[in-house]
């Protein structure tokens, strides 16, 4: 990933206090990771980071839309993502044990790199099954041709002749 599409804040030239960030996670944001359930995206990254000697505090508010295709109708289907998290970001040499929303720096670093918190912010706030919310959201034409499909698959079981011969065991 080139130093230019990651999110980073430059924060040894800060000066205490708070500042804003807004970053942008699209399309070419996401197409920079191998592994990602997102391939179409709009989304606003905003970060309030408030500078203290020896420790940061981030927030970072999520603010887009993801275009993806529903699993049900594979019509086009808009995920909007909102949230906001809250981070600590503390300069220590200690090597601590990973937490949540815990962030350490090594005291030679002088840039926060967020790329990575942005990428799994957002696909925490992905829904786990991808499609419309109710049925009737859904493509109604594909619908229909899904229950047509399923009843005759139904009617087909109905005549499997290895049920009758089961039938014969009894
Ligand atoms: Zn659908």
């Amino acid at each position: 990933m080139k130093k230019k599409d990651k999110f980073i804040i430059p924060f040894d030239s800060l000066k205490d206090g708070l500042h804003e960030y807004d970053f942008h996670a699209n399309t070419e944001f996401f197409s920079n990771f191998d592994y990602t359930l997102i391939d179409n995206a709009d989304i606003k990254a905003n970060f309030s980071f408030e500078k203290k000697p020896g420790m940061f505090r981030l927030t970072l508010i999520l603010d887009g839309v993801v275009n993806s295709i529903c699993d049900r109708c594979l019509d086009d289907l808009q995920i909007v993502i909102e949230g906001e998290q809250e981070f600590i970001v503390k300069i220590t040499e200690e090597v601590m044990d990973e937490y949540d929303h815990i962030i350490t720096l090594s005291p030679n670093e002088q840039e926060l790199d967020l790329t990575h918190v942005v990428y799994e912010s957002i696909h925490l706030l992905m829904p786990i099954k991808i499609a419309h919310e109710e049925i009737e959201d859904c493509n109604p034409d594909v619908i229909a041709q899904l229950d047509e499909v399923n009843s005759s698959e139904e009617e087909e079981e109905e005549q499997d002749p290895r049920w009758d011969a089961l039938k014969n065991i009894k």
